[in-house]
Parts: C-alpha cells; structure tokens; sequence
C-alpha cells in the first residue's frame, strides 16, 4: 500500500522521511509542493532530487477526493460535493463576505449522535473521514477559489488568500474522529501548508466532553460548542450526547478550554508562535419555532452559562424534508437576542447563506450509504412533547 502524503502532517511526514533514510527537512519542502503549490506529481517537485522524486512515486501517492458537482447559491456562497468512494459523497461550503472567505468542511460521511434537527444526523453514518478527505476539502477549494482573482482576500499578514478561515462545521462530528481531524487542522495551521492561526480554525463540537479536553491539550483551536437548549431534559432530546456527557460536565469542559487559552497552561512554545485561541467560546444555538426559543428559556440559558466566558450565535432552523420543526418568526429570535444581549453576552443572529443550494447549517446531507439500523422520524415528536411540558 502507498502512502497517501495528504495523510501526513509535518510530524508524520518528518518520520515518512527518516523511514526511506531522507533527513527532516525534506518535510518541509513537500508540505509547501503539496499544499502551497498545490503540485500532486513527483516528477514536478523540482527541488528535489530525481532520485528522491522517483523514491516517492514507488512509495507515495497524493489523491485528493475528486469533485462530484460543484452548485452556486445566488448569495456567492459555493458548495462541493466531493465522493469519497463507495457511493459515499461529503460535502464542503464556502461562505464569501467582504472582509473574509469562510470554507466550512465536513469529518464524517454521515454522523452517528442523531440530533433530531439536523438533515446529517438524520442520513445515519457511514464512516470517518481520513485525513486526506479532510483537509483535501480546503486543498480543493484554495486550487479553485485561488485560480479566480476576485476570491482573494486578506489574510493574516496582509498577504491575500481565498479561503482566510475554516470551521469544522459541515457534516459529521468532528471529535468523534478526532486524530484525523487533528492531524488535519494541524496542516491547516502550518506555515509551511496553510499557515492559518488558530483563532482562524474553528471546531464545532456537540459536546463529547473528554475529546474537547484532548483538543484544548493537543491541538487548541477556537471552539464552538452546540448547546440549544437550556437544560438537560431538552437536551438530551435535541441533541442525545447529552444523556451521556450533561451540561454541568459540558460547561465545566468549556470552561477549563477557555482558562487553558488565556495563559497560564500556555507553555508550548508552538502553541505561542500560533497564537493562543479565542479567550472565549462560542455556543451556538438553533432556534426550533415554540421548542427551545421564550423569554423564560432566554433567561435559564444566562444562568446556566454565567462561569464561561462566552458570545452566542444564534441560528435560524434550516428546514429540510420531514424535519418535524419549524424555524422562530425573528421576532421571537430578536427578543431572544434581547434578553442575552441585556444581561452582558454578544449575540449574533447567523445569517443564512446558500440555502437554495441546501448548503446552509444543517442542511449538508451529502450522500451516505448508512451503515446502521435506526429507529427514524421519532425524534422532533418526542422533542415537542418534552418541550410542552416546560413552556
Ligand atoms: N457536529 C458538529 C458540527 C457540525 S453541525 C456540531 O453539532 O456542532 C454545525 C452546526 O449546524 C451545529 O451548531 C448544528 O447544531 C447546526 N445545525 C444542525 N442542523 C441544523 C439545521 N437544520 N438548521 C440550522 N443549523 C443546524
Ligand atoms: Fe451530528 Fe452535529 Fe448534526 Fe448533531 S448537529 S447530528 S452532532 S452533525
């Protein structure tokens, strides 16, 4: 079997070297080949040698999963349909504004926690991503976004690039596989591959407590957390990990994430070349029409995130077929907002973007062959009567 380089992250692909007897900066130099460059063929890598290059080819390959449809949304907003074989296709967003270019990947073909409001969850799951797939999503999309100079924005340090920020918010649960997702968001933050810092990748996580503690230590990102509801017994019917790690465990987990990136623990000196991550985390929080969105559940939510430094981003409900909700009339999210704004959190309203394309927040179904038996169409019933109760 060859090894797929796209797999590899610097560490990775310094042992890949030292085992064909190459020293470590060669590296070095494939990161900037495969991912600056974008160059996939041995043969062209020029600053290396013909011996070397032609070591590689018996040894290596670089596949990136290839494009299956490639839809426009009227608001810019892009979307890939990429096949990761099988009869398995995932899907990758990019979200254009004036100030910045926004690709939202995917992890998983499919996803296994089942959030009753969520299209991916409700498709089933098939399988992790590797590595390759993952970050191949923004590989693919920095080779086409940068061949159209009007996509170029400002990065980092003035110099421009299409895709300025990543969030691991497309389909899957991102630390459900979380050493491929590391290794990946590991590529992403590369100076020799992508060179992204760490406030710029952004991992939407639905709560798996001891992953997110493994994050804060192995690979510190800014981190998104979907909380939708304000209590556990909401909770754990909107978004089922909950039974297994509750809010008390959650908010505890953010909590120590976010004291780890304001300085203290910061002791790698890696991490401090990087940047620490936001000194904050974002919850997200969909608005399910007449489920989680009153005053009262404005109010319990404040109470209950009162020891995390935090901002909200609230989320219209993107329908999709048979999704048994409905989104909040926006005069039901602006009192929402109201309420959390008056009691000291920035709160956003995300704006919806791509969803003639089903390329917005919970609409990314992809294609994927589900590989489990599940019990379907109970959940948004189950939802509304446990919502009943508490309204
Ligand atoms: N599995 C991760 C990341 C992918 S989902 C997570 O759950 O956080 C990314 C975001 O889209 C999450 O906040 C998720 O709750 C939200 N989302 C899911 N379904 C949605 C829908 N139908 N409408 C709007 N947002 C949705
Ligand atoms: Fe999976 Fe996230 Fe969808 Fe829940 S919201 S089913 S965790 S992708």
């Amino acid at each position: 079997m060859k090894t797929n380089l796209l797999d590899l992250d610097a560490r990775a692909l310094t042992e890949f070297f030292a085992g064909i007897g190459e020293k470590p900066y060669r590296a070095r130099q494939v990161l900037r080949w495969l991912h600056q460059v974008g160059q996939t063929d041995f043969s062209q890598m020029t600053d290396l040698s013909k011996a070397l290059r032609e070591k590689l080819s018996t040894r290596a390959v670089v596949e990136v999963p290839h494009c299956v449809s490639a839809p426009q949304a009227t608001d810019g907003t892009r979307k890939w349909l990429l096949s990761v074989g099988a009869g398995n296709a995932i899907e990758t967003v990019f979200i254009p504004e004036q100030t910045r270019g926004t690709l939202c990947i995917s992890s998983q073909a499919g996803c296994a926690l089942e959030c009753a409001f969520c299209a991916t969850g409700r498709q089933g799951f098939n399988r992790n991503l590797s590595t390759a797939e993952i970050v191949g999503q923004l590989w693919w999309a920095v080779r086409v976004l940068g061949s159209e100079p009007r996509n170029a924005r400002l990065g980092e340090e003035g110099n421009t690039r299409p895709v300025s920020n990543v969030v691991m918010m497309g389909m899957g649960e991102p630390l459900a596989n979380f050493a491929n997702v590391v290794r990946a968001m590991r590529i992403m933050l590369d100076d020799h591959a992508y060179g992204l810092s760490r406030r710029r990748v952004t991992l939407s996580t639905s709560g798996i407590v001891p992953a997110i503690d493994r994050l804060r230590e192995e690979c510190p990102v800014a981190l998104a957390v979907s909380l939708h509801a304000p209590n556990d017994a909401l909770r754990d019917e909107l978004v089922p990990i909950n039974r297994k790690y509750p809010l008390r465990e959650l908010l505890a987990a953010c909590r120590r994430y976010v004291d780890a990136s304001l300085g203290d623990e910061i002791s790698d000196a890696k991490w401090q070349r990087k940047g620490a991550p936001r000194d904050f985390v974002t919850f997200e929080y969909i608005m399910l029409d007449g489920v989680n969105d009153s005053a009262q559940q404005a109010r319990e939510l404040v109470a209950l995130t009162r020891d995390v430094p935090c901002k909200f981003n609230l989320i219209p409900f993107n329908a999709f077929p048979d999704s048994g909700f409905a989104r909040s009339p926006e005069s039901r999210v602006r009192a929402f907002q109201e309420i959390l704004v008056n009691a000291g959190l920035v709160t956003t309203v995300r704006k919806t973007r791509g969803d003639d394309i089903s390329g917005a927040c919970g609409q990314l179904a992809g294609r994927v062959r589900d590989r489990r038996t599940r019990r379907a169409g109970e959940s948004a019933m189950r939802v509304r009567s446990v919502a009943g109760e508490r309204l």
